[in-house]
Parts: structure tokens; sequence; C-alpha cells
């Protein structure tokens, strides 16, 4: 079953009405269980090894202590693939903002197009915590010194959008109350297997912040109340993940259980986590009986594609201070 393409999404601030949370990094669970067995793939101790330390969240997202003990060693492996995607994908922010990962913060280091060197951009940190930033090309940045800004223009290199999709998914499974394993099965054997037929959302909402940055990555999975209205339906779970100044949510594919000749002729509407609350100036608004009015603005980007392909990240930042020195690199 097919949905429109253009699923209807729009910021209503309903999300709270509609969703309920069922699992975050905040309560995630670290009881050691006395058998281990997989969540991913349903094995025991017996038949795979448990002998990594397994990230409900992973930490190129940022160093956190959120280790689930039912994620075998085979499994982890085989979801390193996915998360290399993510990581490239989110780079960019990771390097910008100085998002600490498992070791160091990582370097950024563009593709370069049509074999050309002179496309090439990257970000360094020194052991001092100095950023150095070397742009070939003039077309990828500007700056304006009065105003303190600057953009620069990240050509990341090619992901397959899939992947990006699959790694924020294994990170939802993980955070899915035990409970509830069971209902999404269907979920678990397609982030195993291509071949399982799926509905789903490919698209992904990102909030970039201005006003604040996350320390550490933290996660929230939520479930909707009440599927069905008149004339729409809402998709069982969404996850939203915060790290470095993002605010990243998917909404998870269709369980089993999804009344399908229910939704016939209803179309789904995509509730948006209210991620520009951390973007309002409280402190302006002290004091203030005036209801708050921002502008709310969110990128949607699609992952269904399972080509590699490219694209490229603009960020704009402020700077308090900095050497500009422009030399040529060979
Ligand atoms: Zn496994």
């Amino acid at each position: 079953m097919d949905f429109p393409k253009n699923n209807i999404h729009q910021f209503r601030n309903s999300f709270n009405e509609v969703y309920t949370l069922i699992g975050s990094s905040e309560t995630l669970p670290d009881n050691l269980p006395n058998v281990r067995v997989c969540r991913f793939c349903g094995k025991n101790e017996n038949e795979v090894y448990f002998k990594k330390i397994a990230h409900a969240c992973p930490e190129l997202l940022g160093q956190n202590n959120l280790v689930i003990y039912d994620e075998c060693d085979s499994c982890n492996e085989k979801f390193s693939k996915y998360e290399s995607h993510l990581s490239k994908f989110f780079l960019p922010y990771l390097s910008v903002v100085g998002v600490k990962g498992k070791k160091k913060i990582p370097d950024f280091q563009s593709r370069k197009d049509n074999e050309d060197e002179n496309t090439r951009t990257s970000l360094k940190y020194t052991d001092d915590g100095k950023i150095i930033l070397y742009l070939n090309s003039l077309d990828d940045y500007k700056v304006d010194v009065e105003n303190k800004t600057m953009s620069i223009r990240f050509r990341n290199p090619a992901i397959k959008p899939i992947y990006v999709y699959k790694a924020l998914l294994k990170i939802a499974l993980s955070f899915l109350p035990q409970c509830k394993v069971q209902k999404y099965q269907l979920l678990f054997d397609w982030l195993q297997n291509e071949n399982t037929e799926i509905v789903f959302f490919s698209t992904l909402f990102i909030t970039k912040l201005t006003r604040k940055k996350f320390g550490k990555p933290s996660v929230q999975l939520y479930e909707a109340n009440k599927i069905f209205t008149d004339k729409d339906f809402h998709p069982e779970l969404t996850l939203v993940v915060n790290f470095a100044n993002i605010v990243a949510q998917i909404y998870l594919p269709l369980s089993e259980s999804f009344d399908y000749p229910k939704s016939d002729g209803k179309s789904p509407i995509l509730e948006l986590y209210p991620a520009f609350i951390y973007n309002v100036d409280s402190e302006k608004h002290k004091g203030s009986d005036r209801p708050i009015t921002v502008n709310y603005r969110f990128e949607s980007i699609d992952l269904h594609s399972e080509r590699s392909s490219i694209r490229d990240e603009v960020i704009n930042f402020t700077f308090e201070s900095g050497s500009f020195n422009i030399s040529k690199s060979n």
C-alpha cells in the first residue's frame, strides 16, 4: 500500500495531545539481565556473543552512557554500517558545534567534485581546541566581519539516505519498552532484512537551534494515543533525537497490527515535535504577558532512496574572534 508522496505535515501545536512518551534516555533501564537475548535478532547468549558495549544512541552523536545489554555483537556490527552513513550525514554539525564522539571531536573532510581538488573543504581541530578551516573554493563561504557572521558550504560525502533512516530506526527500537517489542516486531524484521515489506514515512524533520546546543545527546520515543481521526491518521511511533544544535524527528514504519482498511481514504498527519521551544529567548519574554510568537523553521529531507546521493549543507554561524589567514594549500 502506498500513501501519497507528499504527506501532510504541519505544525499545529497538538503534538502532546496525540503522542505519549514511551521511552527516553532518562528512563532507559540499566539492569543487566540474567540471560541475555538480543532484541534485534532474537538470539541468546548460547548462539551469539555479547562482548561489545552496545549503545542505544551511538556515540558519534556525542559521548553518552546510554548502554543496552540486549544487542548482540553481530547485530552491533551490522548496524555500524548504517551508523557510518548517519555520521557522514550529520558530520558538518558535529564538527562545527564540536561534539565529542567516542574519542574526539570529528574532523570534517568533504567530497571533491569532478575530481577537482579545489572543491574540497575540511575542518580540523588542533590539540588546543582551535578550529582550522580549509576552504579551497571562495564560493564555499561568506564572511561578514562587521556582523561577525559566517556561512560555510560543506560538501558532504555521498551517503545512502535509507541507511540514515535505518540508523535512526535502530535508535528508536533500542528505546522501545520490552513489552512493546512483539507489537512492533515487523520493524525489527525490516531493520534486519531488506526484503521485508513495510509502509514507512521517509521524511526526516530537522530543526537547527540557534540559542542552544546539547551537551549530551538525548532521545525520546513517542507512541500515538489515538491513531484515527475522521479524515486522517497518525503514524503509531515517532522518534525525536537531540544532539549538537539539532533536533531530528522521524516517524517509524507502521506495525503489522495497523488497521489498513480503516486508513483507506485517509491521509497521514505528521505531527511535529515542538522543537522551537529551544529557540525561544525566555529572558526576553519574562514579565511579558504577550503570547510568544516564533518563526518555526524546520527542514525536511527525504530518506527514501537506496542509492548513494550527495548533498551540501550550508551552515550559518556567528563568531567572537578569529584570524583569517588566506593561504594557498597544495
Ligand atoms: Zn542480534
